[in-house]
Order: C-alpha cells, then sequence, then structure tokens
C-alpha cells in the first residue's frame, strides 16, 4: 500500500472513532427555546425535556427558583456529570386587565385624561391607560370613546365611555361632610377633615374657609362658613356648626332615648381585679377603672384591663385622705405618681380622673378648709377632667353580703329612673376588701340589661356627673 493511502485510512479510523465518541456524549432537547408559563401555572421542570440521549434521566439533577407566582424570567439548570444544559423560563402575565368605567362631562374644546374614565384596576402587572382613537371634543355633543387598559404584557382590554361635551359649565360644585363639630374649649381643630367638594367637570374645585368668627378657645356655638368654587365660577356655600365646649363646665349627659350607664370600678387594682374583668369580657362590657397605686403586686391588671378594652382613670396613687387633702401641692404631686403609674402601663397621659371621696366629699375638710373648691379648678385648669357618680352598690359603705349589694343597686337605679335621670354612671371598688362585689357584679349586670341600660366607657365627650362640692 501507498502512504499516501495509509494516511487515508488512519485519518478515516480518527474521524469515526471522534464521531462514536461524539454520539456518546449525553445530549438534551427541550420542548421549546424557552418555555412560558402564566402565573399560578404548575411548575414541572421534567416535562420541558422532550429527548434525551446517552442519559440516565433520574441522574439528571435541576437547579431552579421558579416562583409561579412571581412575574419574571427564571434560569433552569439541568446537570448531567460534567455537562450542563440551560432553558430559561418565564412567568408570564396572560390575563387581561380588569377595570370599572364611568361616564364623564367636558367643556368644548378641553382635552380629557383617559385615566380620569378609569378606576378599581386589577392586574398582575403594571397598566397603562389611553384611548383607542384621538378624540377631538369640538362639538357639544355626547362621545362615545373607547378606553383601553393594557398591561406590561400585552394583554388588553377595552370599555365604552360616554362624554358629555358642553359649551358652559353651569353647575355649582356639591359640598359633603360638614357635619357639625363638637370640641372642647382648647382642643385642635381639623376643619378640613372630611369635607368633600365635587364637581361636573371641574376635578379639583376650590375649597375656602372662613372661620374668622370661630373661637376655639372659648365656649359656645360658632358658625363656619365653607365655600367650593369651580373653574368656571360657580359656587356653593354652606355653613358648618362648630361647638366648644367648657373645659370646666360639668357635662350634662343630654337625653337621646338611649339609657347608657357609665360602669366604673374604684381603689383597684387588687386580687379581685382578674375576676372582675373576666365578668366584663363575659357579658362583653367595658368599664372605666379609676386605679391606685397602692398594691404593686397588681400593677400590671392595669396594663391588662387597658388592653382588654377598659377605660383608666386616675384615682390618687396613695388613697390617704391626709396626705392628699392636705394640700393643692401635695394632690397634685400624688396626682403626678399614678399618672406616670398608668402611663407605664397603657403608653397613654390619661385626662380622666376620680377624686377619692368625690368631689362632694367633707372629709376634706378636716385636714385643709375649702381644698374641694380649689381643687376642683386646679386639676381642670392642668387640663384633667373629674368624674362623679349617680348609682352605688354600697360597697364603699359598709354593704358587705352579696344580696346586700345587689338590693342597694337595685335601689340606686330605681331612683335614677324615678328623677328622670336617663344616663347613670354607676360606683363600684375591685379592692381587696370587696369580694362580695365580684359575687354581686353579675346579677347586678344582668339587672342592668334588664332595664334596657348599654354601656359606656367614659371619653372626652361623655358627662361628668360633678357632684355639688361642699369643702
Ligand atoms: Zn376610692
Amino acid at each position: 500500500m501507498q502512504k499516501k493511502n495509509l494516511i487515508m485510512i488512519a485519518v478515516a479510523i480518527l474521524f469515526t472513532a471522534g464521531l462514536v465518541l461524539y454520539m456518546q456524549q449525553p445530549r438534551m432537547t427541550f420542548t421549546d427555546d424557552e418555555i412560558h408559563l402564566s402565573l399560578y401555572q404548575e411548575v414541572d421542570v421534567y416535562e420541558y425535556i422532550e429527548k434525551t440521549s446517552h442519559m440516565n434521566i433520574n441522574e439528571i439533577e435541576v437547579e431552579h427558583d421558579i416562583d409561579n407566582k412571581k412575574l419574571g424570567s427564571y434560569l433552569v439548570l439541568y446537570k448531567y456529570q460534567k455537562k450542563t444544559f440551560k432553558l430559561m423560563v418565564y412567568i408570564d402575565d396572560t390575563s387581561p386587565p380588569q377595570f370599572e368605567i364611568r361616564n364623564s362631562k367636558l367643556l368644548l374644546n378641553k382635552t380629557l385624561d383617559p385615566t380620569s374614565l378609569v378606576y378599581n384596576i386589577v392586574d398582575d402587572s403594571e397598566t397603562h391607560v389611553y384611548f383607542k382613537e384621538d378624540y377631538l371634543f369640538n362639538e357639544t355633543k355626547t362621545y362615545k370613546v373607547v378606553v383601553v387598559v393594557e398591561d406590561a404584557y400585552g394583554n388588553t382590554t377595552e370599555k365604552n365611555s360616554y362624554v358629555l361635551v358642553e359649551e358652559k359649565d353651569e353647575e355649582a360644585p356639591s359640598l359633603t361632610g360638614l357635619d357639625p363639630i363638637t370640641i372642647l374649649a382648647g382642643d385642635e381643630i381639623d376643619l378640613k377633615k372630611g369635607v368633600v367638594a365635587l364637581d361636573d367637570h371641574d376635578p379639583n374645585p376650590k375649597l375656602s374657609i372662613d372661620d374668622s368668627n370661630l373661637n376655639i378657645t372659648k365656649e359656645g356655638e360658632y358658625e363656619v362658613m365653607y365655600t367650593a368654587e369651580d373653574e368656571s365660577g360657580n359656587k356653593t356655600a354652606a355653613i358648618r356648626y362648630v361647638e366648644v365646649l367648657s373645659q370646666y363646665a360639668n357635662r350634662v349627659s343630654v337625653k337621646d332615648g338611649v339609657k347608657t350607664c357609665y360602669l366604673t370600678f374604684d381603689d383597684g387594682p387588687s386580687a379581685i381585679t382578674p375576676e372582675v374583668l373576666d365578668i366584663l369580657d363575659k357579658y362583653n362590657i367595658k368599664a372605666t377603672f379609676f386605679v391606685t397605686g397602692t398594691q404593686d403586686k397588681y400593677y400590671d391588671w392595669i396594663g391588662e384591663a387597658y388592653k382588654r378594652g377598659h377605660v383608666i382613670g386616675l384615682h390618687t396613687f396613695s388613697h390617704d385622705y391626709e396626705a392628699i387633702y392636705s394640700s393643692l401641692r401635695s394632690y397634685v404631686a400624688d396626682l403626678n405618681k399614678i399618672k406616670e403609674l398608668v402611663y407605664q402601663q397603657t403608653g397613654e397621659y390619661t385626662k380622666v380622673m376620680r377624686f377619692p371621696g368625690g368631689s362632694s366629699n367633707l372629709v376634706s375638710k378636716k385636714y385643709n378648709d375649702g381644698i374641694m373648691s380649689r381643687l376642683s379648678k386646679k386639676v381642670i385648669d392642668l387640663g384633667y377632667q373629674y368624674y362623679d357618680w349617680t348609682c352605688i352598690n354600697g360597697d364603699g359603705e359598709n354593704i358587705k353580703t352579696v344580696s346586700g349589694l345587689v338590693n342597694k343597686a337595685v335601689e340606686e337605679v330605681q331612683l335614677a329612673q324615678k328623677n328622670g335621670q336617663e344616663d347613670i354612671m354607676f360606683l363600684m371598688h375591685d379592692s381587696a376588701s370587696c369580694a362580695n362585689t365580684v359575687k354581686a357584679l353579675p346579677t347586678i349586670l344582668d339587672y342592668l340589661l334588664d332595664q334596657g341600660y348599654v354601656f359606656d366607657v367614659i371619653s372626652d365627650y361623655s358627662p361628668t356627673f360633678h357632684h355639688s362640692i361642699q369643702n
């Protein structure tokens, strides 16, 4: 054989060997160059493999981080021995946008923003809004326009809207939300809150408020003038009433046909406070607790009562008549102490307080003649409001039996009704010495519910039920 032939045979053998080796390489093809799925569509990475050769499919390792709840592109790696095959999977938005459409009015030759006709758009990707055609609103007539909402994946939804083109705007804006406001003298007031001026043409009618007659530091009833004006000069004016209540006055309860009972507990927290709270929970009744700082073991029950929706008021830290009623200075020092304790427990500085013995107490006379007259003004100067009561169960007056407490409560409520008092403020005690108050409580609550009372907690606007001061 010639040398040339030998070389050719050698080349052919090498080529064939190479080809055989190449043919035996692992190979993988996919059903498509890239895979497109819709949101939430099930992901099965093995399903995208169309064909493999020289591979054991069980030994393929697949790596990916496809999240079918999130639009985007994801890389899938199929690893087999030393080879890696790559495939892109896309999670696409395939649903067209949903939205609602409104009709509108327009002045002649004005332009209209199509987004102003569309609301409540729901789609998985970003959307934009446009008119299907260009419209020139140059005739006074009703135009039927086609509004298109398109998402980032090119899905579109079309809806019709009707645009009435008018030569002139003759309708004035409407004004709503001008309900009367009641505030306490010195409180802040937001005259714009809740007020809405709407116009058929002008998207932003001008709202002006004339409050030159209003004095929020002085008790009285005031008129505030509101004016809404649209671009074409159409005006609507309306009056809003603002009532400024005195901080000092005894806020009397106003008859509104609803019998309200303000349930209050004094002198806690103590060992019986948890039981009182459980009973109130059972009845789904909220009360006001005038607390003291005399039993540090139970301080956390102040926070617990607050958490369960009750209102916490201040009843002095020491409840020591001699100490607190000896001077204004010592009362205020004690009040600051209980104020801080309540703040630690609730995160709030409360303005609600009750004098030990009530504002009508005579005990204070023993320690300081005339102190209640001065003190009742002083605490209000300091921003507090004090609350007395109208009814008792007698647990502070040495009634010790359960039946005695129930009878006293019933007697007091009947007396209030006889006297034409629609609302009542009920005083009980959750101090440790009043264990039978807990036992009598369900019967008294049943009676009050049976009499048609609804329960409320003390707020800045509840009646104060001030007693007449006797010292
Ligand atoms: Zn007390």
